[in-house]
Formats: structure tokens, sequence, C-alpha cells
């Protein structure tokens, strides 16, 4: 930012007068216009340099600042204007995009310069995204529940336009009435409807106080949301219309709650199916058994076969979690831990040795070791 030389951008050096500013920009804007250029990212970039530069040169206040210090702080020229900001040019530099493209015969397309045109426009409200934190057990079943929202509504006094109609329209201040301005300079002059007033000669109309000209007045709403079964972390459910509100009678936007899962202290969730890591004693795996096991729906009675490896896995069918897209559950999964005896007491101590002479001598045979 500190280095950037506006005055080369323009292809001028310093010292230029306003008039070989604004002559200068007016050149290399109709070369480098998005308009002109369709899907050109390089003549974009070009056109944003050189409009920052122009915002900055063409305000005497800023382009003293520039002059004196070489760059200029308080009004954001590293990121410069971007298209939507074009609105506070006008006031920066008093140049009008459309007198460009009335050159062409056309309009400015999507530019809209003058800000009475653009706040009139409809426009979509911005979604909102919401964290919401959930505790396994919701996630898995489902939950209704109420939150607070900090949004925004149209505001009431104007409607969402963000201007209100003046008790007495005054004279256009643009077009002193004449309801007429000249374009162009140079070589070019062309008469048109007043940008400001589009032709009428009065203002109509004015900002209004109670929103600040923005159509939005903020609220916090306590909002029913009802969380699907099924939901996992990072799952993002969509309110319609409860995200902020929108420009000039648009629609609003939607609201986007995001799921934040609790983990549990046992179950561990992959998709939708569950897996729980069940610890079986020595006998109860040689033997077989049947253990009743938690299940994210209660319970359920399991039969562990007789010389159950330590590891082995259980599928029970159906004990999963109900899937968000399907509806059909997923399954459960048991990870069979074999836990080895303590040997303090002496009976278990004596078993273990009696038991050690009918165990496997070669059960590390596939393992060969060198002498
Ligand atoms: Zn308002
Ligand atoms: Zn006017």
């Amino acid at each position: 930012m500190a280095n950037t030389d506006y005055y080369a951008i323009l292809g001028l050096t310093k010292g230029a007068s306003a008039a070989e500013i604004k002559k200068a920009y007016r050149k290399l804007a109709r070369k480098y216009h998005p308009d002109v250029n369709p899907g050109d990212t390089d003549a974009e970039k070009k056109f944003k340099e050189i409009s920052e530069a122009y915002s900055i040169l063409s305000d005497p206040k800023l382009k003293e600042q520039y002059d004196t210090y070489g760059f200029v702080g308080e009004r954001g020229a590293a990121t410069g204007p971007d298209f939507n900001g074009f609105d506070g040019f006008g006031g920066a530099g008093g140049f009008d995009f459309s007198e460009i493209f009335d050159m062409f015969g056309r309009g400015g397309g999507g530019f809209r310069t003058s800000g009475a045109t653009q706040s009139n426009a409809p426009a979509k409200g911005q979604d909102i995204q919401y964290s919401m934190k959930l505790s396994f057990q919701d996630a898995v079943n489902g939950v209704t529940s109420k939150i607070r929202v900090n949004r925004s509504k149209p505001c009431p006094t104007c409607a969402g336009r963000g201007q209100v109609p003046l008790a007495r329209p005054t004279v256009c201040p643009r077009c002193n009435g004449t309801g007429r301005e000249t374009a162009g300079g140079g070589l070019f002059h062309v008469q048109r409807s007043c940008s400001l007033c589009g032709g009428s000669g009065q203002i109509q109309e004015a900002q209004c106080n109670a929103c600040g000209g923005t159509g939005r007045k903020p609220v916090t709403e306590t909002i029913n949301v009802r969380i699907p079964a099924g939901v996992d972390n990072g799952s993002k459910i969509r309110i319609a219309g409860k995200g902020e509100a929108g420009r000039a009678g648009g629609p609003p936007g939607d609201l986007f709650i995001i799921t934040n899962i609790d983990p549990h202290p046992f179950f561990r969730r992959v998709g939708d199916n569950i897996y729980l890591t069940l610890p079986v004693t020595v006998s109860e795996a040689a033997l077989g058994c049947k253990i009743k096991v938690p299940t994210v729906s209660g319970s359920t009675t399991v039969r562990i076969p007789p010389g159950t490896q330590c590891g082995q896995k259980i599928r029970i069918r159906g004990k999963g979690i109900k899937s968000l897209r399907t509806g059909t559950p997923g399954n459960m999964f048991l990870e069979i831990t074999v836990q080895t005896p303590e040997t303090r007491n002496t009976r278990v101590r004596e078993l273990l040795h009696e038991l050690s002479e009918y165990e496997d001598p070669d059960i590390r045979k596939h393992l060969p070791t060198e002498e």
C-alpha cells in the first residue's frame, strides 16, 4: 500500500492536474471496464487498480495526503473499492461511471452508480450460519429446541427501501431542476437524463433515518428449531427465510444451523454405524456367553460365540443410527477385548498353570525366529 504509485497506474507523473487525472482515468476505464472485457480477470484487476488510483487522486483531501506521505491511511486504500462499493465513489471523485458507457450507447451494465437506483433494486438477504451444540443422544433421536438468533427485519419506517418520501420535494442539486445533465468531456458531450433524479428535476425521497438507509432493523429472534434424527457433526439444517432481511422488498436470506455434537462416553460413531468396545473374560471368550449391551436406543442381548478372539468384531444389525437421508438405521459393532485374569488369587494361578498344560505350544509358529 505504501509503495503504490497511483500516478504511474494512471500513466501520469506526480503533479498532474485534476483535469489530467480525470482524462487519464476516463481513457483507461473505458479500456479496462469489465463490461468491455467480460471474463478477463487481468482487465478486471487493472480496472480495480485504476479505479483505486482515481478514487484517491480525484479527492483533494486524499490526494494531498497521498502527495505528502506517499500513502492514504484512513480510507482502506489497501483493498480498494470493490465493485459493489461504487456508491461511495461519486462522493469521493464526483465521477459517474455511466458517463463512460453512455458514449457506447448503453448503460453501465451491472454497475449502478446512482445510489437511488441501487437501493431500489430488490435483493435477497444474506444467509446466517449458526453453530449449535448437541448431545450425542439428541443427535441420534432428533430434538426440538429454541435458539436466539441476531438477524434483521425490513425497516418498518421505509419498508426496507432505505429511503422515505419527502414531505415536500426539493430541487435536484445535480441538475438544478433541469432534469438533464451533460456527460463526458473533451470530445464527448452528451446530454442525458439526470442520474440523480432520473430526469424529474426533483428529489422526492431522502435516506430513512430509522435505519440509516440500510433498509434493515436488527432484531433478536427466538426461533424454534427441529433437529431431525441422525444429524452428524457438521450437518447443515436450512431454515428458510430466517436469515437477514432482503433489500427493498427482496426475500430474506436463510438460516443454516451447523450441528456440533458432543462425543459419547463409550459409543463411537462412524457415519451411521456405532462402535462399542466390549471387554469379556477369558472364559466368556473361550466358552461363549450371552451379554446384555447398551445400544443407542436402549439395550440388547448378544451371543458371544465360543472361541471368540480378542479384536474380533460382532455386528448387530440395525442398532446403529437412523440415517438422516434414508431413514434406515446403520449397524452396531462390538469390538471384543479379552481381559487377562488377575493372578493375586492362588487358586486362579493354579488353574492357569493347569490350563497352560493344554495350551497350543505352536501358537507362534508362523513367526520364524533366527538362532
Ligand atoms: Zn428505514
Ligand atoms: Zn437531477
